[in-house]
């Protein structure tokens, strides 16, 4: 078993990854300060792991929510279904919320960690690999908007989390790919030996090599530690794990909530941050060409959709949440591993790779 360290000035916590971590009691007891925790999860992930993740937290008053399945549920609605069942079960100040599935579990679950009661404990149990390397780290949490993608939110740090690579065994095989979009990413933001150890090695992960994945998991996680601990509440250097996200998250709100993936919409949203990087003249056209290479190789898709024109990109990018004083700002590659987030770019050479990637 791995252990890394999250480290924030008033919540440092650590992060579990191996394998058959779900059935070791001993590593999360020190994590529970009270007897009551409700484990939130949802339709699809409850019957392969709710028993055990039960018995994980058998020492305590066990509680579940059982949620919906789908980014179109990341909503306050669903949200009110946890609160309502901490309440139903008289869940006091001192209980632990658990999160037990995929990034939308882990941000709803988080929410209501983050505000049931003014704030109460949690520990991410993430099983995707977006969650694992990216959703469960760093304490953001939120919903959906119907206006706009996780527009409701707040930092809230989990106590910690247990990363059990046993739980990817069952992941479809799209949503594996989509999750190495952000292992990509923090290859190419900010650790070029880990985005050349990918290219050697994708064919590795997609086969979900246990070793393999668990240097991608912990090297990711490592990597978003480092970024998470320089910044905490995205003032500056944090928003680099944005890499590819404007861009993607025009296209989740264009194609409506769960058609492209979020790790699929990040892949687009790369090549397109990519293109950008390489009309100003900070990486080459090989460079460009072996962003492309990577997200292809793993799968992911590296075209805009059809039917959706640049200048709807645009319309879309203007709320994004990284627009400061009416400046859209955006991050892109100042070099091979090594990401800025900037609004210093001629309007002509955003307009140059939207003419050039979409229709
Ligand atoms: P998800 O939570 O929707 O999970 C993907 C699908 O896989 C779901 O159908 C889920 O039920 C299923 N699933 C989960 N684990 C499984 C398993 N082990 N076996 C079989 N099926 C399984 O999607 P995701 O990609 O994990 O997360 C995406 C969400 O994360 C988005 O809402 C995004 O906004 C959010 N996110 C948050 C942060 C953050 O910092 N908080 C970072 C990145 C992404
Ligand atoms: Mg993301």
């Amino acid at each position: 078993m791995k252990e890394l360290s999250v480290d924030l000035p008033n919540n440092s916590y650590p992060i579990f990854i191996g394998q058959n971590i779900l059935s070791d009691s001993s590593l999360i007891a020190p994590y529970v300060s009270g007897k009551q925790v409700m484990i939130v999860t949802n339709e699809t992930i409850a019957p392969l792991y709710l028993e055990q993740a039960k018995k994980l937290f058998g020492a305590y008053q066990v509680d579940t929510v059982i949620l919906p399945d789908g980014e179109e549920f990341k909503t306050l609605e669903c949200l009110n279904h946890i609160y309502t069942a901490l309440l139903t079960h008289r869940h006091n100040r001192t209980t632990t919320l658990v999160a037990l599935g995929g990034g939308v579990v882990g941000d709803m679950t988080g929410f209501a960690a983050a505000s049931y009661q003014r704030g109460v404990d949690f520990i991410q149990l993430p099983t995707t690999v977006l969650s694992q390397v990216d959703s469960s780290v760093g304490g953001k949490t939120g919903v959906n908007h119907a206006l706009g993608k996780n527009m409701i939110g707040a930092f809230h740090q989990p106590n910690c989390v247990l990363i059990d690579i046993d739980t990817l065994g069952t992941l479809p095989d799209k949503e594996l790919s989509a999750g190495l979009a952000e292992v990509i990413k923090y290859g190419l933001i900010c650790d070029l030996p880990f985005f050349e150890w990918l290219e050697n090695n994708m064919d590795k992960l997609l086969a979900r090599d246990v070793e393999a994945l668990i240097y991608a998991i912990e090297t990711s996680c490592a990597n978003k530690a480092k970024v998470v601990a320089q910044d905490e509440k995205e003032g500056g250097i944090r928003a680099i794990l944005n890499l590819g996200h404007t861009f993607g998250h025009a296209i989740e709100t264009e194609q409506g909530y769960g058609n492209w993936l979020h790790g699929e919409a990040v892949a687009a949203g790369t090549v397109m941050a990519a293109d950008l990087s390489r009309r100003l003249g900070w990486i080459s056209v090989d460079e460009c060409d072996r962003v492309v290479s990577i997200l292809e190789k793993a799968n992911l898709p590296v075209t805009c959709p059809k039917d959706m024109p640049g200048q709807r990109f645009k319309e879309l990018m203007a709320v994004d949440k990284k627009v400061l004083d009416g400046k859209l700002r955006l991050v892109l590659l100042k070099a091979m591993g090594e990401a800025v987030t900037t609004s210093d770019f001629a309007m002509e050479h955003l307009d140059a790779t939207l003419m050039h990637l979409t229709n």
